[in-house]
């Protein structure tokens, strides 16, 4: 019976450490934190979007850095497999618009409260505010790890270790980037991190008197010159400091890591209607409103608190009659509903992003086993991996995954 210790209680620490039970192993996990789960405890806005339900093809698509090394992981373990396990050890779930599994319950907690049971259950030694320090190595074979347990250091053998650290967005829920060093001080390399599912900071002022909106429907386009980086339809919420929601969470996967921070945005207020059918629809609310200030114009077409905004950059006087707005006037406010304009100026911290860009090359690591190819018994799974994935339960099927195929492979 080999001994294994998993470093990090979250998603991929807990799967790696049920799997390498399940596989005849003593299993020793080992979490700095005075609980398990932390960060899965708000995912999903406590919900926990566990996965999401399609096929292995679908899963790939999905995830924007390194598809190629998740083959073997997601063809051993995927999203049904994952549904599966769950469900035989006792957590009703159910699935929602576009795939995501959630716990019927909606508590990220019961995901936890499973996983905690399965590990208790299958005898997982879980060692609570034990901080790995360093991981031992003797020659290129790893073989234990330097472990800070009440205010002590103390040397843990063990035949296989694996590093399920996560990343270092969200930094409250213990990702302090500890796995990186790990990975570096053994030799391997990490590629350079930045925040992605996160949101935008936008430079023009007007955007923060909409903070708190939300718009439904709308196409979000973000352009480099003369390249489109981004443009989908979705959901997109104004914030204090910019933009954020959906739409936004997913374009900062295409922006993350690029040196250029500044670029040019719109949104389509009305993606369903052409130039010319919106020039009409403005036609026939004008018509209704002839009398009216233009100022009072626009509340069949706009939210409320958008109509200071589009009437401050419109350049059409908010006190002139409607039945006096000229054509050349009306086309300019059809350009700045169908083109919205502001600037995105940056992508917010890691304090808010919902996953890291970067970290353990892959390069370094055997897609099969998820063992280093540097040090023999030395395993990585999850976010501290240089792997990421859009929104929608595609990043804690990387955790599920790479964590199940680390533990598999320890015998
Ligand atoms: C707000 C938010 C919402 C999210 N919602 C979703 C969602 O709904 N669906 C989805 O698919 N993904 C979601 N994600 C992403 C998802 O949470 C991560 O991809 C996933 O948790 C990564 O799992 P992990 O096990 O690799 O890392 P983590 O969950 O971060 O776990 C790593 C663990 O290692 C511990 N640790 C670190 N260093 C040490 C050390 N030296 N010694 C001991 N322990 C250590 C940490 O304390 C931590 O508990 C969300 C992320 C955030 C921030």
């Amino acid at each position: 019976m080999s001994t294994v210790i998993v470093i990090g209680g979250g998603a991929a620490g807990m799967m790696a450490a049920i799997a390498a039970a399940d596989s005849g192993n003593r299993v020793v996990l080992y979490e700095q934190n005075e609980k398990l789960g932390k960060k899965l405890f708000i995912t999903g806005k406590g919900r926990c979007n566990i996965t999401n339900e399609s096929d292995v093809e679908t899963l790939l698509r999905n995830v924007t850095q390194n598809p190629k090394f998740l083959y073997s992981a997601f063809y051993s373990f995927d999203s049904y497999y994952m549904m599966d396990f769950l469900e035989r050890e006792g957590l009703a779930l159910k699935v929602e618009r576009g795939g995501r599994v959630f716990p019927a319950s909606d508590k990220s907690s019961d995901v936890i409260k499973t996983l905690q049971s399965a590990l208790k259950r299958r005898g997982v030694e879980v060692r609570l505010h034990a901080k790995a320090l360093k991981v031992l190595t003797q020659g290129s074979r790893c073989c234990g790890v330097l472990l800070e347990q009440n205010g002590r250091a103390e040397k843990k053998t063990a035949d296989a270790v694996v590093v399920a650290t996560g990343g270092i967005s969200y930094p409250s829920t213990g990702a302090g980037g500890d796995g990186y060093r790990f990975a570096r001080e053994t030799g391997h390399s990490v590629t350079e991190t930045s925040p992605s599912l996160v949101p935008f900071s936008v430079r023009e002022a007007y955007i923060k008197e909409l903070q708190g909106l939300s718009l439904r429907n709308v196409r979000f386009t973000v352009q480099d010159g003369e390249k489109t980086l981004y443009s989908e339809q979705g959901e997109i919420l104004f914030t204090h400091f910019g933009v954020s929601g959906p739409l936004v969470l997913t374009a900062s996967t295409v922006l993350s890591g690029k040196e250029k921070k500044s670029f040019p945005a719109w949104i389509d207020l009305k993606p369903a209607l052409s130039r010319q059918q919106l020039d009409g629809r403005i036609l026939r609310d004008f018509s209704e409103y002839r009398n009216s200030f233009f100022k009072n114009s626009l509340e069949k077409l706009l939210p409320a608190k958008m109509i200071p905004v589009i009437v401050g950059l419109s350049q059409i006087p908010p006190d002139k009659r409607v039945n006096e707005v000229t054509r050349q006037e009306r086309e300019g406010l059809v350009s700045l509903i169908k083109e919205f304009p502001f600037t995105v100026e940056g992508l917010r911290g890691y304090d808010e992003a919902i996953i890291t860009r970067g970290g353990v090359s892959v390069k370094d690591i055997n897609p099969a086993t998820m063992e280093s190819k540097k040090v023999r018994g030395l395993y990585f799974a999850g976010e501290v991996l240089d792997l990421d994935a859009k929104t929608g339960g595609f990043n804690l099927q990387i955790a599920w995954s790479t964590g199940h195929l680390a533990g598999i492979s320890i015998s």
